[in-house]
């Protein structure tokens, strides 16, 4: 493990990411970089300009005209597209549905990697995403693939989406849960896929905090296994 370290939390919607993710941040004082709302912004800034999801040329230049950024603060993190506060208008389940087609163009994922990467260059890091672990850092310190049943991820979301006030149905709201997570595993580029080094946590039956407490025992392991290498040499 290096010192500052680099933990990527991939994963299907609803099984816990944000949360776990925001709180193992909080717990190491590190940062939490939510690659999702990455996406989401992109498909909002394509919508708002008009531009067809399969227009990978309108796309790349999109990208790389559009300005995302993180604003640190309270209980949670604010995401700006050029300067707005887009937190919100992100997270309706129509852009949910745009960001997996936008997701799945290659310029997007190039732009966005590369985004990523130098976000999280200086480590002391937790990426949430899909393809933290197997694309954006094949060489993370510490990878998480957490998991639950399509039933309880679409449940999850749907009770996210009434605290927010949005009608949903909660039938629906799993038809679109499942919907996305096939586009997600099936796309051609960077599909969601679980790293052959992760650590799998299957949190149907879980509340958040015996996750976080097995994700940080984990971390720990990993550092003391760390240290003993660097005082015992290879
Ligand atoms: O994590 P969240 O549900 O906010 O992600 C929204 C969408 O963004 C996902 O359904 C997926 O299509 C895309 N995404 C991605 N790669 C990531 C993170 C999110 O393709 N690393």
């Amino acid at each position: 493990m290096n010192n500052e370290p680099i933990i990527a939390i991939d994963g299907p919607s609803g099984a816990g990411k944000s949360t776990l993710s925001r709180r193992l941040a909080r717990a190491l004082s590190y940062t939490y970089i939510d690659t999702g709302a990455m996406y989401r912004s992109v498909a909002l800034a394509a919508q708002r300009a008009r531009i067809d999801p399969d227009d990978d040329s309108s796309l790349a230049e999109l990208c790389d005209t559009i300005r995302i950024e993180f604003v640190r603060g309270g209980e949670s993190d604010r995401v700006l597209l050029d300067g707005e506060d887009v937190s919100s208008e992100i997270r309706t389940p129509e852009n949910s549905l745009l960001t997996s087609r936008i997701s799945s163009r290659l310029p997007v994922r190039e732009a966005m990697v590369r985004l990523q990467r130098e976000m999280g260059a200086r480590g002391a890091v937790v990426l949430e995403g899909r393809d933290i672990g197997t694309v954006v850092f094949p060489e993370a310190d510490v990878k998480f693939f957490l998991s639950a049943s399509a039933r309880e991820r679409g449940r999850r979301r749907y009770e996210e989406l009434k605290a927010k006030g949005l009608e949903v149905d909660l039938d629906q709201t799993i038809a679109e849960v499942e919907a996305r997570d096939a586009a997600d595993s099936a796309r051609e580029h960077a599909p969601l896929l679980m790293a052959a080094d992760a650590f799998d946590i299957d949190t149907t039956q879980k509340n958040i905090e015996e996750v976080l407490e097995e994700m940080l025992h984990v971390v720990e392991a990993k550092r003391l296994s760390a240290a003993q290498f660097k005082r015992n040499g290879p």
